[in-house]
């Protein structure tokens, strides 16, 4: 083997909690530090510490992320009530992503992994389906009220300058609920930024769809501010890519995704994406198979795992055994860092092996070696390993690239 590859700028590295910390120290053991002069700039995300620092470091890394461009970050714990008693908390710490997803306004693009052996349950798809998924607002941020009896509830709008908008919700004659929601025009154009963004990197359609038949100021709102970003900015690079940007009405969105070949970017509404990302990723196989990034409108990147922390497994590895916890989806969040890190600074060489080490991943899973997850998902031959058998299989297979 020859000389490591080395790094120009770092890759901001945040670490995790749980089973897939430890993962975490095992992909860099046995994957990334024998072939790469690892430059990373480290946050410790784990909870003790967010606590310790009164969750300044979540802060610190998203602000690191900002200055490089490019993160890779392990899961976390989002604190609940029975976390806060577990690590006897200060306080019920925000959830990880959300802070980070707040200092860098990002989209947040979800791809299944695939391999040949697991089929996904619609036959039809060959290709990736990727969720773009807009990170603000809607019920996310809705206020909601039980209506006690009779009387009228309405919508009020009261301006800086006095000026009263007033709209009738509706006059309950009993009992019932109401809900009100909000977006920001700002919000929505960052997010048709980075699906067009992400569309041109990727070379592949985005499609965006809404119920704005229905909802005829709200939904239409986010398809007029799409198609204004796009004819404003965007058509002409889309052109050159020979790529399409689409709009449609969400139930005709769905129709088509099922019977697509996938292969494209399907932008969704804040609760759609929620939603549609779990159906994808389930009908693809594992959430276990499934990478997240975070793009941010002035295109800084914070690849990670779409799945926890594996709380299970971990419980389970603390009593001394050794768990078949699936690192395919953590494995290729390094490897999309280190892939973007590489395209961003010049560096072919760690293009290159980006692309070799998530090709052994695959040679592996198609070779019938897995952990126990995808065992009951694959078909033909297989031998199920533990994580860290799993890893060093990978890396046989990486040898080989290499011309060991
Ligand atoms: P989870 O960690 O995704 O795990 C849920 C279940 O899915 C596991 O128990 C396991 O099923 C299966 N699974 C998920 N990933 C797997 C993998 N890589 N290999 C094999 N099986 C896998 O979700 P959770 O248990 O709801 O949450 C655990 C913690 O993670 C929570 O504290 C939550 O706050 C945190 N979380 C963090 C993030 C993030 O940082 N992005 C996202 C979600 C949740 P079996 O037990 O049946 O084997
Ligand atoms: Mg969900």
């Amino acid at each position: 083997m020859g000389e490591k590859i080395q790094m120009i700028v770092p890759l901001v590295e945040m670490d995790g909690d749980e089973m897939t910390r430890v993962i975490w120290q095992d992909i860099k053991e046995v994957l990334l530090t024998p072939y790469i002069d690892l430059n990373t700039d480290y946050y410790d995300l784990e909870l003790k510490k967010r606590d310790e620092t009164d969750d300044r470091i979540t802060v610190e890394a998203a602000e690191a992320t900002k200055k490089y461009g490019v993160a890779v970050k392990c899961a976390t714990i989002t604190p609940n009530a029975q976390r806060v008693e577990e690590y006897n908390l200060k306080q019920m710490w925000k959830s990880p992503n959300g802070t980070i997803r707040a200092i860098l306004d990002g989209t947040v693009f979800r791809t299944p992994i695939i391999v040949k052996n697991i089929k996904p349950f619609i036959k039809t798809w060959e290709k990736p389906i990727t969720i773009a998924r807009h990170a603000y607002g809607d019920v996310y941020k809705g206020v909601e009220m039980k209506i006690k009896g009779k009387g009228r509830a309405e919508i009020v709008f009261t301006g800086q300058d006095g000026h009263v908008d007033r709209e009738v919700i509706h006059d309950f004659a009993g009992s019932g609920i109401v809900m009100a929601m909000h977006n920001l025009d700002e919000s929505i154009e960052s997010f048709a930024r980075s699906c067009f963004n992400y569309a041109l990197g990727q070379k592949q359609d985005l499609w965006f769809a809404t119920k704005d038949t229905i909802s005829k100021t709200y939904d239409h709102n986010f398809k007029d501010v799409f198609q204004d970003v796009y004819d404003r900015e965007y058509q002409d690079k889309f052109t050159a890519a020979g790529i399409e940007y689409f709009y449609t009405l969400i139930d005709d969105a769905v129709a088509r995704v099922v019977r697509s070949s996938g292969g494209f970017i399907w932008a969704c509404k804040n609760y759609d994406g929620d939603v549609m990302s779990d159906m994808v990723a389930t009908a693809f196989g594992s959430l276990a198979m499934m990478t997240s990034v975070l793009v941010s409108p002035d295109g800084c990147y914070e690849y990670e795992a779409a799945h926890g922390t594996v709380t299970r497994h971990y419980y389970q590895y603390l009593q001394g055994e050794k768990t078949s916890t699936n690192p395919v989806a953590t494995l290729f969040a390094w490897t999309g860092a280190l892939r973007k890190r590489g395209e961003l600074d010049g560096n072919p060489g760690l293009v290159q092996f980006a692309g070799d080490l998530e090709q052994a991943a695959l040679n592996t899973i198609e070779e019938g070696i897995m952990t126990k997850d995808l065992a009951l998902l694959a078909e033909g031959e297989k031998k199920i390993v533990n994580t860290r058998e799993f890893l060093q299989e990978v890396n046989v297979r990486l040898g080989h690239s290499f011309g060991i």
